[in-house]
């Protein structure tokens, strides 16, 4: 019986190296794969890109709430799913179901909650469901672990907002912190406030 995957980390952890990685892994063996990302991630369009430049494209850019099975055929050898935190839960809930009918794993890759420190629904629902949970460690700028996500505006330190950024004219970036530096950061900005 197959597994679904969840394999989440912050931002810049190497989700998109490690997605592309295993995509040339299953491949170079004869393989076929399924290459997913939601249409809610703008970052690349139909492409997974890399911090190296290194691009793959997708098979399917799948729109929240639509279903998946559609896309799958017999001879897909794994269902591999970028910033899958997009995914709306039932979507998650399908892909456990091909798991375990079609006998094909599904690993996805993708954050565990957003700059506020909230899951997403997508997110929170494979770390409720998926039979593998892994954690891809990245590197606080203090030397600690990093663990959550700090959105910049314009490079300022931001805690509200909308989960998913709507394009617009100022420059979003996000940088990975530990937890420490997240609350250290976000109390220096209320003080800011005041
Ligand atoms: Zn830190």
């Amino acid at each position: 019986m197959a597994k679904l995957y969840f394999r989440y980390g912050s931002m810049n952890c190497g989700k998109s190296t490690a997605i592309i990685q295993v995509a040339y892994n299953y491949e170079e063996k004869g393989f076929k794969v399924l290459l997913i990302k939601s249409s809610l991630d703008t970052k690349g369009d139909n492409k997974i890109v890399n911090r190296n430049n290194l691009s793959r494209q997708v098979d399917v850019l799948l729109p929240p709430n639509m279903p998946v099975s559609p896309y799958i055929k017999d001879d897909i050898a794994a269902i591999l799913v970028d910033e899958a935190q997009f995914l709306s839960p039932n979507q998650v809930d399908e892909l456990y179901s091909i798991s375990k009918f079609k006998n094909i794993p599904v690993i996805c890759y993708g954050l565990r909650c957003d700059f506020t420190m909230k899951g997403f629904p997508g997110a929170t629902r494979l770390l409720e469901i998926a039979d593998s949970i892994e954690e891809l460690k990245n590197i606080c700028k203090c030397g600690r672990k990093a663990t959550q996500n700090l959105r910049l505006i314009n490079n300022i330190p931001t805690f509200e907002g909308n989960q998913v950024v709507i394009d617009g004219t100022d420059q979003v970036t996000y940088e990975s912190v530990c937890g420490k530096c997240y609350l250290e950061i976000k109390n220096k900005s209320k003080e800011g406030v005041q």
